[in-house]
């Protein structure tokens, strides 16, 4: 009798730790480039990780829906523009972590400390190697110059990369200038546009076109896959804005029940010893500036990224949206 109440008496003592010791994440980053991290944190620390992966809009739905049942602690998610979103729907919660401000630099995390850039991607120029002196490139704007006519390749502006990417360029240039440029673009275009960045990096492969823009992490796929593609990245705005840099990020939710444990997962996963596998598992670079980033992506060369805060690609989305649709780019 003694010894069954003692085992109940551990049991009771034990199953608290284990419910605290799970953190479940909802991740819009596929599974094959988040499970080797949490695995190597389950491992170093005992905590459990449950996740669940879809795209950002069903899985921000999702939290909304089951609001404060959500067994979701962090939301995952790529583009500051789908992450400002899912905190302006206020599904997320504001952290205060030095540890989390300090390895990710301010300009790639929420001023109002709701999500954080867990890795960097940049939205670069890529060119064909054969039919493009590379000096002849300088500026995401300056592909609307009419020099480009029939030679440009562009991604649908359907996809929120682009959305971004004009969002800032709004940020920078104001409605009027960057409506003139994206009807140059539009101008420009060799071909309807694109679904996706590998399409269009293959139009220009084929000799469709000549220029396009595209993450540099898929330019790395196709050249994983055919290492003597002719095609090369240029780093543009190097002597004004830089290249336009986007994220990968998380937060921790409104309702999340474990928290504590949620933000020692995002802490980790900011830090020196998980950022490079986070950064190098789909060829982005870290966010933490004390890491470098991978062979095959060093490789690319060094450039200057934008430094305006990603926010702003979240706060003008809608304009940018709006704006496109006006310049005619589909
Ligand atoms: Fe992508």
């Amino acid at each position: 009798m003694k010894k069954t109440i003692i085992a109940l008496l551990c049991l009771a003592v034990s199953l608290p730790i284990y419910a605290t010791d799970t953190v479940t994440v909802y991740s819009a980053r596929k599974e094959h480039l988040i499970k080797p991290l949490f695995d190597a944190y389950t491992e170093k620390t005992g905590v459990q990780i449950r996740y669940i992966t879809d795209k950002a809009g069903p899985l921000l739905a999702r939290l909304k829906a089951e609001g404060t049942n959500t067994p979701a602690d962090i939301l995952m998610t790529v583009d500051a523009g789908n992450l400002w979103q899912a905190a302006e729907s206020g599904v997320l919660s504001q952290v205060e972590s030095e540890v989390l401000n300090k390895n990710v630099p301010a300009h790639l995390r929420d001023p109002d400390n709701q999500w954080f850039g867990l890795s960097i991607r940049a939205r670069t120029i890529v060119y064909s190697t054969d039919r493009v002196n590379p000096e002849e490139l300088t500026t995401y704007e300056d592909l609307a110059d009419p020099k480009w006519k029939g030679r440009l390749c562009l991604r649908t502006s359907k996809k929120v990369y682009n959305q971004s990417l004009v969002a800032m360029m709004i940020t920078r240039h104001g409605e009027e200038k960057t409506r003139q440029i994206i009807e140059g673009w539009v101008a420009n275009l060799a071909t309807q546009p694109f679904s996706n960045d590998t399409k269009t990096m293959q139009a220009i492969a084929a000799g469709q076109c000549d220029a396009g823009i595209v993450n540099t992490y898929y330019f790395g796929r196709l050249q994983q896959k055919d290492p003597d593609v002719k095609l090369a990245l240029f780093w543009p705005n190097q002597d004004s804005t830089g290249v336009h840099v986007n994220i990968s990020g998380a937060g921790i939710t409104k309702n999340a029940k474990n928290r504590d444990a949620a933000i020692k997962l995002l802490e980790w996963l900011s830090s020196e010893e998980a950022q490079q596998k986070f950064a190098a598992l789909n060829m982005e670079y870290p966010v933490n500036p004390a890491v470098a980033p991978d062979a095959v992506v060093s490789a690319w060369g060094n450039f200057k990224g934008d430094d305006l805060n990603v926010a702003q690609a979240g706060k003008l989305q809608t304009q940018a949206i709006k704006l496109m649709d006006r310049a005619g780019y589909r």
